[in-house]
């Protein structure tokens, strides 16, 4: 029997707002312990939580981006646990409104493209942080910071569309790179802003019905959750075939291990008696709320990748690189508005530029080589000014100096010898000196002209327009 996994995630993201989600506190990552608390995220009796509406236009940007419904109202409601890093008692949470409802995304997976339907997105608060010291009894000791307590968040749950490790991984990746373009989320995995819960179960290939699921906590990276799923598969299918019952319980990835491990069964989980919280008033969002966000929508990766295809003619290659962060495609759209050629903008960009960039550990933001200076290169090269060669030599000037391309070439005297004469000058130089390698060319061996054209752009200073060297120097060869 051969059996297939289903899995669906539920992703936190951190909207990136200034302040807090219903106080005035900094959402500021790094500041010291409890730096940034206040009565209302420290859960003070008698404190009354105000809505940040800035977390509302985030999470509906979100919430369209991924195709959901954005509803008209929406509720928040009280989660009642007790944990230190959740000092009222209870985290608010919206629970049965949420803010928006069935969207879907596409994306490809490892083995092609895939489509995931989303259940909900909903809007939450985050909890504060545990740190834990010390391993014996005697010097164990736990420290409590607040900071994050009240951070915005969403949660966005898909439907068990998911169907390999591979495909869970490309998914989060793919939903990470439009949070990131919009803006709502910075993306950043290790300071904790974005992580997933995985739900996964397995069933007989060919079957409909839903198998009980594990739920693997918190993976905040791609590659934890690939492995993590993909243990969590492999663990559920040998129990099954050892003739056990997968229990319905919330495991931890241990990434050292590279295994899962049960944290709490079903029976030990939590009643969490939501209710509406009473001291927060309904989310309503008229219309022109919803259609104000909607036209504040920047154009998504996907529409601008065709768009790159359709309208500018880049292989689908060129595209996706280039749309794989928002400012990468606004540096490509600059230069080429600055008269680059798409095409040619694309490969600088995806080979000079970016090995530079690369090197020096920097932002394409901060790239001193700006999109028209790239576009100015690209216009020397154009119109003949300068070869390609050369060209790679002015950039290096351009990224150390962000100087203009035409001012180098002009100091540096680089500009391509393009005259007739000039070039038949030099070839007539080398076949005078190279008498042995014209007389092979002559005699049949052809691999010699390519050592000839050397010796002429040797001469040039490598300045000699390549294209008329070659031509110049088969005619010189073929006439003589
Ligand atoms: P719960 O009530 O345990 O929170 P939900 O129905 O709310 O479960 O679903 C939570 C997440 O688990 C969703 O992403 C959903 O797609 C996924 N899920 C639900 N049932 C299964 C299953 N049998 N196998 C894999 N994933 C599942
Ligand atoms: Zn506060
Ligand atoms: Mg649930």
């Amino acid at each position: 029997m051969t059996y297939e996994a289903v899995i669906g995630l539920e992703i936190h993201a951190q909207l990136q707002t200034q302040t807090k989600i219903f106080c005035g506190c900094s959402t500021a990552f790094g500041a010291p312990p409890n730096a940034h608390v206040c009565p209302v995220c420290l859960g003070f009796p008698g404190v009354l939580p105000v809505l940040n509406h800035d977390a509302v236009d985030l999470a509906i940007r979100a919430s369209m981006a991924i195709g959901c419904r954005v509803n008209e109202t929406s509720v928040f409601a009280r989660k009642n646990y007790f944990y230190p890093d959740l000092p009222k008692g209870y985290q608010i949470s919206q629970y049965e409104q949420p803010l928006a409802s069935e969207g879907h995304v596409e994306f490809n997976g490892p083995a092609g493209p895939r489509r995931v339907q989303i259940t909900r997105v909903h809007m939450e608060e985050d909890a504060g942080k545990s740190l834990h010291e010390g391993f014996a009894d005697s010097d164990r000791k736990t420290y409590m910071d607040y900071n994050r307590a009240g951070t915005p968040l969403i949660e966005i749950v898909t439907e068990p569309d998911l169907r390999s490790a591979g495909d869970a991984a490309a998914f989060f990746e793919h939903l990470r790179g439009i949070l990131v373009w919009l803006g709502v989320n910075d993306g950043n995995m290790e300071e904790g802003s974005l992580r997933c819960d995985a739900n996964v179960s397995v069933r007989p290939t060919g079957t409909t019905t839903l198998g009980t699921k594990a739920e693997v906590k918190n993976l905040n990276s791609f590659r934890f959750l690939q492995k993590a799923v993909e243990y969590e598969i492999e663990r559920q299918i040998d129990l099954l075939k050892e003739g056990g019952r997968v229990r319905q319980e919330t495991r931890l990835f241990d990434s050292a291990a590279g295994v899962t491990v049960s944290m709490r069964s079903k029976e030990e989980a939590h009643d969490y008696r939501y209710f509406p919280d009473p001291d927060l008033p309904a989310l309503i969002l008229d219309a022109a709320r919803i259609e104000a966000n909607r036209s504040a929508m920047p154009e998504l990766p996907a529409a601008r990748r065709q768009r790159f295809v359709a309208g500018l003619g880049l292989p689908e290659y060129d595209a996706a690189q280039l749309t794989q962060t928002r400012a990468l495609s606004d540096y490509f759209e600059a230069a080429v508005a600055a008269g680059g050629a798409p095409k040619a903008v694309s490969n600088w960009m995806m080979g000079e530029l970016a090995r530079s960039l690369n090197e020096s550990g920097r932002d394409i933001q901060a790239s001193p080589v700006t999109p028209d200076k790239l576009a100015g290169l690209l216009a020397l090269i154009e119109q003949g000014t300068i070869s390609g060669a050369i060209a790679k030599g002015v950039f290096e000037t351009m990224m150390a100096t962000g100087q203009e391309a035409a001012a180098i070439v002009s100091a540096q005297g680089l500009t391509q010898i393009d005259d007739e004469s000039q070039i038949v000058g030099l070839i007539a130089d080398v076949i005078a000196k190279n008498a042995d390698a014209v007389a092979g060319y002559r005699a049949g061996k052809t691999a010699t002209f390519g050592f000839l054209v050397g010796q002429v752009m040797k001469a040039a200073a490598g300045k000699a327009n390549p294209k008329r060297v070659n031509d110049l120097l088969k005619r010189a060869l073929e006439t003589i």
